[in-house]
């Protein structure tokens, strides 16, 4: 099982700022921002490339989490929001996220 999995499934520690059916979001362990939260899938899929058709509403919930937790740490103002996808896209965990950065 792979660590964002493990955190998913409150089996390995984190700071949890949202949840809902589908998502979960929790601080990065080496923020690069001020804010750095991570929105994870609950589902386990790779990355953005292994995504099916089926599977692609996630992105939206993805999305409009990340809104909702910029408006929660008050970083509303301007944010950015990235996906890195696959090693050369400088992918580490093989877990679908998002990374939202603000509080500059
Ligand atoms: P990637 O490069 O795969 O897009 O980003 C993975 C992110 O996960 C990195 O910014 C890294 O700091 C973060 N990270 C790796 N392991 C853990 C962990 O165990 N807990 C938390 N909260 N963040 C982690
Ligand atoms: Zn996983």
């Amino acid at each position: 099982m792979c660590i964002f999995c493990e955190i998913a499934q409150r089996k390995q520690p984190a700071d949890i700022v949202y949840e809902n059916a589908t998502v979960i979001a929790f601080r990065d362990i080496h923020p690069k921002a001020p804010v750095h939260i991570l929105i994870v899938s609950k589902k386990h899929i790779a990355s953005v490339k292994e995504i099916e058709m089926e599977d692609c509403g996630l992105l939206v919930d993805i999305l409009c989490a990340a809104k909702k937790i910029a408006e929660d740490q008050k970083v509303d103002e301007g944010y950015k929001l990235i996906f890195n996808v696959g090693r050369k896209g400088g992918q580490v965990i093989d877990h679908l996220h998002l990374h939202l950065l603000g509080g500059f």
